[in-house]
This record gives structure tokens, sequence and C-alpha cells, in this order.
């Protein structure tokens, strides 16, 4: 059947005139299957992105329905396919470096990084994280590899392998016990840190969890960028397949603070209702930058949820 470019009904006199419906900022697993949504939906949508998606350190995706194990532009590249059959979303290379909210009308102003300033009713930010990596030797390097952030995506490939787990705070003991549910030979890698509780200390024993407290001096791979060895500045080293660690995180896009949309104080992630709606009305969050898992899967899922939330709410303005 051919596909209709037709518009499905006149903008109604009362709702304001935008370049756009909808602009989504970042096209990684939430802004592309928002984008698939409102496609089918007929909106006019701009997608902008500027960059690459958190994983590309990454072999594969893990644990997304369907397509586990393929490699994460891959991922993309069907999604932007599949996204071509819908004529009313258009796909830009560009970063949004700038949004604001006209607080008469409405409407959000945005400008690209091109320099062009565009105009939408409605915004859904699916903008992601970047992970900060501390400063050892090695670290960057294997990344996404032999270092790994989620055993819910990676655990299952190192299961049963010698592993370590790298943390300089108490949240280190629990992640080295869930760990422990992939291999029963954890290490724990403090890289200097001596402030586990007693208690922390006998619940690693229990479990045969071994604490290395001293600083670590380098990471050595191998040439497929598993882990080989951990290094430490007291001469020691402990052979290990692979290092989990769960990294500080900051935001891709200041457009969320930008926009005075709520973050959440412990994690900075942005705050959104149950329709991902975030603070401000008419602006919506998906994917690693809200409060939910950061899991591929999840991310697009809410996606799919923002652009429900962003088209049922333009046929209520709509419809009147
Ligand atoms: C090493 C690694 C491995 C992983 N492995 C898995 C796995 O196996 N399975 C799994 O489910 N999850 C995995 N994840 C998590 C997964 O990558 C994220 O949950 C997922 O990418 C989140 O999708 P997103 O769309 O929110 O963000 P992203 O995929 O990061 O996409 C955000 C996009 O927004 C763009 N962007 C940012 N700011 C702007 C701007 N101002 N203007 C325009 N564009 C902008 C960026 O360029 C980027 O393309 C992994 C993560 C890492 C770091």
């Amino acid at each position: 059947m051919p596909i209709s470019t037709r518009r499905p009904f006149r903008r109604p006199r009362h709702v304001p005139a935008t370049d756009y419906e909808v602009v989504i900022v970042g096209a990684g697993a939430a802004g592309l299957s928002a984008a698939l949504l409102l496609g089918r939906c007929r909106r006019r949508v701009l997608l902008c992105d500027g960059g690459r998606p958190r994983n590309h350190f990454s072999p594969a995706v893990h644990g997304f329905l369907s397509r586990d194990g393929i490699k994460p532009h891959e991922l993309l590249r069907i999604g932007h396919e599949q996204l071509a059959s819908y004529p009313t979303v258009e796909r830009r290379e560009n970063c949004v470096s700038q949004a604001s909210k006209d607080p008469e009308t409405g409407i959000f102003h945005l400008t690209l990084d091109s320099g062009r300033a565009v105009t939408t009713r409605k915004i859904i930010l699916a903008t992601g994280v970047t992970d900060i990596l501390p400063p050892i030797d090695g670290m960057h390097e294997l990344w996404g590899r032999g270092v790994l952030h989620c055993p819910y995506c990676h655990g299952f490939e190192v299961c049963d392998q010698p592993v370590a787990v790298y943390g300089t705070n108490k949240s280190v003991a629990g992640f080295a016990l869930l760990i422990s549910r992939w291999s029963k030979d954890v290490a724990v890698c403090t890289d200097g840190w001596t402030g586990l509780s007693e208690h922390a200390r006998h619940r690693l024993k229990r479990h045969h969890i071994i604490l290395h407290e001293q600083p670590i001096s380098q990471l050595i791979g191998r040439r497929n960028r598993q882990l080989h060895r951990i290094n430490f500045q007291d001469g020691t080293s402990l052979a290990r397949h692979a290092l989990f660690i769960h990294p500080e995180q900051q935001h891709r896009s200041p457009l969320a603070e930008q926009l005075g949309c709520r973050l959440l104080q412990r994690s900075g992630a942005v705050w959104v209702d149950k329709r991902i709606q975030t603070s401000v009305s008419g602006v919506y969050a998906a994917g690693d930058i809200t409060p939910a898992a950061q899991q591929a899967l999840i991310a697009a899922a809410e996606g799919a949820q923002a652009a429900i939330s962003c088209n049922e709410q333009l046929t209520r303005e709509e419809c009147t």
C-alpha cells in the first residue's frame, strides 16, 4: 500500500503555528523509538542527533528482545531504516544547543549547532548520559569490553570467570554481591579507599569475595580489549577477566537545565511523571537521563511512552 503523505487534518486556528509539532533531541534507542511512534501518528517531527550513542564502545547490545547480541550501531541503523517509511519525520545530524519556552505562548524555541532556529509545541529530551571513568591507566581503552558497567548487559558473557568490582564508596559491597550471582570468583578493588564498614567486610567474606584496598596503578588488557590483569601500586597484581564499575555520570546535554526541568538531587536524573513528562509542561524525557534502569530496551519503551503522551496531549489541545 502506498504511504500517505497527507496531513490528517488542518491546524485549528487556536493552535499556534510552529515549524514542528515535536522536536526529539537525541536519536539513540529512546529518541528513535519516540520518532517511530510519532511518525506513525503522522506528527510533524524533527529528530536531531549530534553524536554517538552511549554504548558505542561496546561490541554488542544484550537483553534487547529479538536483537540480543546485535552491534550497537546496527540496532540504530535498523531504527533509522524503518523510520524512513514515515515522511513526516525529518532527521538532522545536528546538536540542539539552546532551548527555551515562551511563557506567553508555550512555544519552544530551539537553536541547532548549524545556527538554524526552530519552533515546536513539544520537546522530547532523549540525550543520554556520559560515563566519567576514573583516571586509571588502561580504563578508557578497555571500557565496554574488559571494563563493564552492567551485569544485566554483559554478566552472562563473563560468567564463571574471575572478575573484579571497582568502587570507592560503600555501594561497592552491594555491587560485588550482585556480581557474585554470575561468578563465584569475585574480588573487590577499592583503589586506596578504606572506608568499608565491618558489617560490609563480613558480608563480603561470607560470600568468599576478596577485598583489595591498595591503589591500582594500571589495567592490562588483551589484544581484543578484554581485561588480563589489574596491577596495584604496591607491586602486586591480580589476574581478572573483567572489571565491573559504576562510573560517575553526567548529562550529555544541558538542555534539561536550560529548560528548568527538575533534576533528582542524588542521581541528577531528570524527574518525570508516569507519562514521562518532566516538571516543565510540554517537555518529555526518555532513556538514560530519567531515573529508570539504564537499558536500551527500557530507553526504547520510555521513548514510546513519551511519544504517546505527546500525541495525546497535542490531540487534547487541538480538539477543544
Ligand atoms: C559500554 C556500554 C555497554 C552497554 N551495553 C548495553 C547492553 O548490552 N544492553 C542494554 O540494554 N544496554 C546497554 N547499555 C546501556 C545503553 O547504552 C543505554 O541504556 C542506551 O543507549 C540509552 O539510550 P538513550 O537513547 O537514552 O541514550 P543514548 O543511546 O546515549 O543516545 C543519546 C543520543 O543523544 C545524542 N545527543 C545528546 N545531546 C544532544 C544534543 N544536544 N543534540 C542532539 N543530539 C544529542 C547523542 O549524540 C546520542 O546519540 C550499555 C552502555 C554502555 C556504556
